[in-house]
């Protein structure tokens, strides 16, 4: 018998949801409960600084109101920095991590200073500035105390795959096969942030290892996160885990046309709920079947 097919929504509590999450949630629990597979919740609370637990306890509160039902416990991510502490060990035994000192806007001066701005994966390109540092003006650094964050060493990385850095392939079910090439992950992604200063694991870290680590199948998630996927691929790569099949969706938007999102206040799930709105009317406008969901 094939494997069940297990799919997740993996909300971050920093800010409430809104008819956007519903979609993707929506999407992640029909897959699932079509195929007879598993639906998982995963709260992605590493960011201490922006994250409020009272926000989970809304999101939780919005998804049952929305009829959606998941399997208990829930992984909260905050609960597990041992984990993904003990994955940069492992990566950074291997030499594919550095150190990195730069504030925000000394790496903008760099790239203004080099002229030019790639575009990265969470920005501009990070244009090495720390890779070149010594061994000993490191640990003189640190030592010092002085606050760093963890960057992947994007050309160690591959060159440690070897030959098989030049196979990362990914399927997304949209827009079919893709391949994280090794040209894309140098120029498109870089040095990658895998722990921040303030947050001891990136989003990146975590989200990799947790799919691995509860067995997800299919990952059913907005195309923001398309360009994302292909670091994700190579963290899989890295880690020896499995690759699970992707959906990218496109995203909803606001009546003005625009990206909803949280900072910019579009209408949240927890308004609507609060003001008595009838789920079923939710995912009729959604355009999904409201009978799949115990509304
Ligand atoms: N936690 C991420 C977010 O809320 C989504 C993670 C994912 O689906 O991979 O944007």
């Amino acid at each position: 018998m094939p494997p069940a097919l297990v799919t997740r929504f993996a909300p971050s509590p920093t800010g409430h949801l809104h008819a956007g999450h519903a979609y993707s949630a929506g999407l992640a629990y029909l897959r699932a409960r079509q195929a007879g597979g598993r639906f998982l919740l995963r709260i992605e609370d590493i960011d201490a600084t922006r994250c409020r637990p009272e926000l989970t306890d809304d999101l939780l509160a919005d998804l049952a109101w929305l009829g959606l039902r998941w399997e208990e416990p829930v992984r909260r991510q905050s609960q597990h920095f041992d984990e993904y502490r003990a994955a940069l060990h492992d990566l950074q035994r291997r030499g594919l991590l550095y150190p990195c000192f730069c504030t925000r806007r000394q790496v903008q001066e760099e790239i203004a200073r080099i002229g030019a701005a790639p575009h990265g994966l969470d920005g501009t390109l990070y244009p090495g500035t720390c890779r070149q540092l010594s061994a000993a003006e490191r640990t003189r650094r640190i030592a010092a105390g002085e606050n760093h964050a963890l960057r992947l060493d994007m050309a160690a990385a591959l060159a440690s795959l070897g030959d098989a850095a030049q196979h990362l392939h990914w399927h997304d079910e949209r827009a079919g096969p893709q391949q994280a090439t090794p040209d894309l992950l140098l120029q498109g992604i870089g040095d990658v942030v895998l722990a921040r200063k303030d947050t001891p694991a990136s989003y990146h870290l975590c989200v990799t290892l947790d799919d691995a680590l509860q067995g997800i199948t299919h990952i059913i998630r907005g195309e923001d996160l398309f360009a994302a996927t292909h670091l994700h691929r190579l963290l899989q790569a890295l880690f020896g885990l499995p690759v699970p099949a992707y959906a990218h969706h496109a995203l909803l938007l606001d009546p003005d046309g625009t990206r909803m999102a949280k900072r910019k206040g579009s209408k949240s799930l927890r308004d609507l709920r609060l003001e008595g709105m009838d789920p079923a009317a939710l995912w009729r406008q959604l355009g999904l079947n409201p009978a799949a969901f115990a509304v």
